[in-house]
């Protein structure tokens, strides 16, 4: 595929980078309705196809969201027809949407050269989507409280620290440990963890009496950094492959459960979905096991956006977990604690069974060969069909929004965690 590449070298912060930044203009999101096999069928044939990019894909049936390039519009919409597929376009130029919602940002990044001491000392206020040395310096200024240290779980493909923060009161707490921002793109992850990790650093005498809590914020630095530099849209890691022109892993397709089985690619490493050359084959996903081993978590919660989802395993099979009950019931009460907070009605259940089956993910690992008890993935909703898009100035009512599912979470696994304890003695 012919990529648009607008190339502008600047220099920041007493560097030279190149700023090769892709654009979406002219790009269009389709939605487009299915509702019969045939019409699925037809559909899937331009999944992982170079210029299509599902962002929105639900199972089996209903309004699927797909972005595609200006030179294979007017075919798409000619096959579309020809099987008499409904459809409408969504967002007419994705570069125009992009531009609108960072204006804030982009123009302050341009007037303003900030040094990293002036970063430091600066205090993100979740009115625009940092980068990764800031995400850093936020976690560096918040741990200076008593409970909460700042913890470094492994190194990138590209050699960037990954950093987590741990709050920790009683060596003997259950731990409950998030992540976020395993794929690059889903910014609505990153902001939400770290104000997760605000909160719960301003607050942490409450928490830290009854869990102690592991936050990775930003489990794809590499990833991270490439869509802020150059592609928007970035999903996997930035590791070498074979082919070097498609670097990077679905990091989420990465661990060793079902590895490659369902909806992952092993062979095609420019697929968006490529899972690796093995199992954990990247370090950041590996890093992520360790940890996961070493706090050996009562809880685990995944961050992702977006879909208005809250899962619990299995991803690779229809199968229910052994203790489903215990998941649905936390799950239910969280998803109606979201309602009545905000309006924001989540799906609930098995990933494989209210999505589609697909292997490899961290979920299905914690609980299978991590020992983890209570596994949660949460879709983040979408702002206005806007996808991975945040408005900057919707930023702070997402992550409060996030925060109180979070919240209601936080105490479900706390209850679970004293009933647990009191029968067991
Ligand atoms: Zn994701």
């Amino acid at each position: 595929m012919l990529l648009l590449i607008a190339c502008i070298c600047v220099s920041f912060d007493g560097f030279n980078f190149a700023l090769a930044q892709k654009t979406y203009n002219g790009y269009k999101v389709y939605n487009v309705s299915i509702d019969t096999d045939q019409k699925l069928h037809f559909i899937q044939s331009f999944e992982d196809t170079d210029g299509y990019d599902f962002w929105l894909r639900p199972y089996p049936f209903g309004h699927f969201h797909i972005m595609v390039t200006p030179e294979l519009q007017p075919g798409f919409e000619q096959e579309l027809k020809s099987k008499s597929v409904e459809f409408e376009v969504l967002h007419d130029d994705v570069g125009l949407l992009l531009e609108k919602n960072t204006t804030v940002h982009s123009s302050k990044r341009k007037v303003r050269s900030v040094s990293h001491e002036e970063k430091a000392a600066a205090e993100f206020n979740f009115q625009y989507f940092p980068r990764y040395d800031e995400i850093v310096k936020f976690m560096e200024n918040l741990v200076l409280n008593r409970y909460a240290k700042l913890i470094n779980i492994g190194s990138s493909a590209e050699g960037r620290p990954i950093y987590g923060i741990e709050v920790s009161k009683y060596a003997n707490n259950p731990v409950f440990l998030i992540d976020a921002g395993t794929h690059a793109r889903e910014w609505a992850s990153h902001v939400s963890a770290l104000y997760i990790i605000q909160q719960v650093i301003e607050n942490e005498e409450e928490f830290a009496n009854k869990l102690n809590l592991v936050i990775i914020p930003c489990l794809n630095p590499d990833g991270y950094e490439y869509t802020h530099t150059t592609n928007r849209f970035w999903r996997k890691s930035r590791s070498q492959q074979s082919n070097r022109m498609c670097p990077g892993v679905d990091l989420n397709r990465n661990f060793d459960s079902h590895f490659g089985e369902f909806r992952s690619d092993t062979s095609n490493v420019c697929s968006r979905l490529f899972a690796g050359k093995r199992a954990f084959s990247e370090p950041e996903s590996a890093a992520l096991r360790d940890t996961i081993l070493a706090y050996k978590p009562i809880a685990y919660l995944s961050i992702h956006s977006f879909g208005g989802y809250l899962l619990y395993p299995y991803g690779y099979t229809k199968i229910l977990p052994q203790n489903w009950q215990t998941l649905d019931r936390i799950a239910k009460l969280v998803v109606e604690r979201a309602k009545e907070f905000s309006g924001t009605e989540y799906k609930y259940g098995s990933a494989a069974r209210l999505l589609y089956k697909a292997s490899g993910a961290s979920d299905d690992w914690a609980m299978d060969k991590g020992n983890v008890s209570l596994v949660f993935t949460i879709e983040l909703p979408a702002y206005s069909d806007r996808a991975f898009i945040v408005p900057e100035d919707k930023i702070m009512t997402l992550v409060q929004e996030t925060f109180e599912t979070f919240l209601a979470m936080f105490n479900e696994i706390f209850n679970y965690t004293k009933s647990y304890t009191f029968s067991r003695t």
